[in-house]
C-alpha cells in the first residue's frame, strides 16, 4: 500500500472505521416536554429538525448515529410521539416498552424543575422490571441553583440523577460518560454465529398489508413449542416458527398482533415498532400490498431497513386480487418507486391463498447469504483491476482518478473501502457497486462503499 501513496496507518484506520459491526442502541425516554428531543439533538451533535417538525407530522426517522469519546452508538429519539392520540400515559408507556425491547441501555429523562410525577414512577417500574441499564437524566438544571432539584430524584431508586441542561449543554458530557459505562460495546443480540440460534426475521410493512395474515399462514400448525428448543432465549414478543425445514425467529410479532394501539394517527408508534423490529433482526421481510399503489410509507419502511443495514426481501402480498391491468402498472411502479432496491429478492405471495409461501424461505436465505458474503482481498483486487482498466473513470480537469486497491472491511452488511488517487464521482461509484453486486452475488443486501482519496 505504501508505494501507492497511502500510509499503512491510514489504510488500517480506514478499514477499521468502515468495518464496525452493529452498534449498540441507546433509547431516550420520558414524558413529553421533559427535553428528550433537545437532548438527542445534543447527542447527535447537529441541529436536525427533531424539535422543529412537530407536532402532527409523521416522523419516520427515530434512530440516529452518535459518537461520544470515540465510541459510536445509535440513539433512539422517542420525542416525536403524538401524545394526543393515546394520552400521555399510554405514549410514555409505549416508549418504555420500545426501550425495553430494542435498546441496550436507556436514558430516562425527568424534568428536574417539575420533579417526579406518577407517570415517571410508572416508567421506573417498567424499566426496573426489564433490567436494562438506565441512566437517570435530571434535565433543565440550567445552573447550580437547580442541582438541589436534581438530588430529589434519588427517590426514584434508579441511582444517581445526572443534572443536565440539554438546552445549554451543561452536564451532558458527564452524563454521556455515565452512559458509555453502562452501554455494552456491541449489541446484546450480536450477530455472532457462535450461538447458532435461529435467524431473526422482522416482518414489516404498513398497516393492513397483511402482516398478521402472513404470520398466521406461515406459523400454521408448525408453531414450535419454544421452551423445548434448546439455547433460544425468547422474548414474549418473538415467535419461533419452523419453515422450510429450518427454525426462524420472527422478532417483535407483538407489534403485528397487538393492534389496539394501531389506531389511525399512531403512525409514529408504528415507526417505532418497525425500527425496533428491524434493529433486532438480521433480515427484514417487507410486505407491500400489491393491490394498492406503492406509497411513500412503503418507501420509508424500505429506507429504514436499508439504512439499518439489514438483509432484505420484498414480498408483494394480496397477489390473489390482481388483474392483468394492475399487474402491468405494478411492474411500472416497482421500477420507478423501488428501483433503488432492485437487488432485493422478490416474491409475489398471497397470505390468503398461501400462494408462493414456499418461495419465502429461499428468498430469505439468498438475502442472508449475500449479507454475509466476504470477498477475499486478492479476488476483490483482481476484479477491481480488470474493471478499472476496462472502464476507466472519466478524465476530469486533465486528470484521471483511479481506484488503486480495495478491501472488504466487514460483513452484515458487506462494507468496502476503496482507495483512490483522486475524487471518484457518484456515477462511477454506482457503477462499481453494480458490478460488485453482479460479480459477487450480493443479492438482497445493502452494501456500503467508502472511498478514501490519497492526499
Ligand atoms: P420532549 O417532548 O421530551 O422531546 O421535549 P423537547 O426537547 O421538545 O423540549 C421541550 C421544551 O423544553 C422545549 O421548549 C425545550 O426548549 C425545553 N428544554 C429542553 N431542555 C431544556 C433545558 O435543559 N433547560 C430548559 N430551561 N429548557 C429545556
Ligand atoms: P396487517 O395490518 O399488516 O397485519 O394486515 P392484516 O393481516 O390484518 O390484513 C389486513 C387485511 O388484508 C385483512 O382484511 C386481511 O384479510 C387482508 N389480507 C391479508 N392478506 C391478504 C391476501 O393475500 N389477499 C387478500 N385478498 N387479502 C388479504
Amino acid at each position: 500500500a505504501a508505494e501507492e501513496g497511502f500510509d499503512i496507518e491510514d489504510v488500517e484506520g480506514a478499514i477499521e472505521a468502515a468495518g464496525h459491526g452493529p452498534l449498540p442502541v441507546l433509547a431516550v425516554v420520558g414524558r413529553p416536554n421533559v427535553g428528550k428531543s433537545t437532548l438527542v439533538n445534543r447527542m447527535i451533535g447537529r441541529r436536525e429538525a427533531v424539535v422543529e417538525d412537530r407536532p402532527g407530522v409523521t416522523r419516520d426517522r427515530v434512530t440516529y448515529e452518535a459518537e461520544w469519546a470515540g465510541r459510536r452508538f445509535k440513539v433512539v429519539d422517542t420525542g416525536g410521539w403524538e401524545q394526543d392520540v393515546l394520552g400521555i400515559d399510554a405514549s410514555v408507556a409505549a416508549q418504555a416498552e420500545y426501550a425495553i425491547e430494542a435498546a441496550d441501555a436507556v436514558v430516562f429523562v425527568v424534568d428536574a424543575k417539575v420533579g417526579a410525577t406518577d407517570t415517571d414512577e410508572a416508567v421506573v417500574r417498567l424499566l426496573r422490571k426489564a433490567g436494562k441499564p438506565v441512566v437517570l437524566c435530571a434535565n433543565k438544571v440550567d445552573g447550580p441553583s437547580g442541582e438541589a432539584d436534581a438530588s430529589y430524584l434519588w427517590n426514584l431508586g434508579l441511582g444517581e440523577p445526572h443534572p443536565v441542561s440539554a438546552l445549554h449543554g451543561r452536564g451532558t458530557g458527564d452524563m454521556l460518560d455515565a452512559v458509555l459505562e453502562v452501554l455494552p460495546s456491541a449489541p446484546e443480540q450480536s450477530f455472532g454465529t457462535a450461538v447458532g440460534g435461529p435467524r431473526r426475521i422482522a416482518l414489516i410493512g404498513r398497516p393492513n398489508v397483511g402482516k398478521s395474515s402472513l404470520l398466521n399462514k406461515v406459523a400454521g400448525e408448525e408453531r414450535v413449542v419454544v421452551n423445548e428448543l434448546a439455547g433460544t432465549t425468547r422474548d414474549p414478543v418473538d415467535e419461533i416458527i419452523e419453515l422450510g425445514g429450518k427454525t426462524w425467529k420472527f422478532v417483535d410479532t407483538a407489534g403485528i398482533r397487538k393492534r389496539v394501539h394501531l389506531q389511525q394517527g399512531a403512525d409514529y408508534y408504528a415507526s417505532l415498532r418497525t425500527a425496533a423490529a428491524v434493529e433486532k433482526a438480521e433480515v427484514a421481510v417487507i410486505l407491500i400490498d400489491a393491490s394498492e399503489n406503492i406509497s411513500v410509507q412503503d418507501q420509508r419502511i424500505v429506507t429504514m431497513a436499508v439504512e439499518a443495514g439489514r438483509a432484505l426481501v420484498i414480498a408483494y402480498n394480496k397477489w390473489d386480487t390482481l388483474d392483468e391491468e394492475r399487474r402491468y402498472y405494478l411492474e411500472r411502479e416497482i421500477e420507478t418507486e423501488l428501483g433503488q432496491i432492485a437487488w432485493a429478492p422478490r416474491v409475489n405471495v398471497s397470505a390468503r391463498t398461501g400462494r408462493h409461501m414456499e418461495k419465502l424461505v429461499p428468498a430469505i436465505e439468498t438475502a442472508l447469504a449475500g449479507w454475509e458474503t466476504r470477498v477475499p482481498t486478492g479476488r476483490l483486487n483482481a476484479f477491481l483491476g480488470e474493471l478499472v482498466s476496462a472502464h476507466p473513470h472519466p478524465v476530469r480537469g486533465g486528470k484521471q482518478p483511479r481506484i488503486l486497491f480495495g478491501t472488504q472491511a466487514g460483513t452484515k452488511p458487506p462494507r468496502f473501502v476503496l482507495f483512490a488517487s483522486g475524487f471518484i464521482e457518484a456515477g462511477y461509484r454506482r457503477f462499481i457497486e453494480r458490478r460488485l453486486r453482479e460479480e459477487f452475488a450480493f443479492e438482497g443486501t445493502p452494501i456500503h462503499i467508502s472511498v478514501r482519496v490519497r492526499e
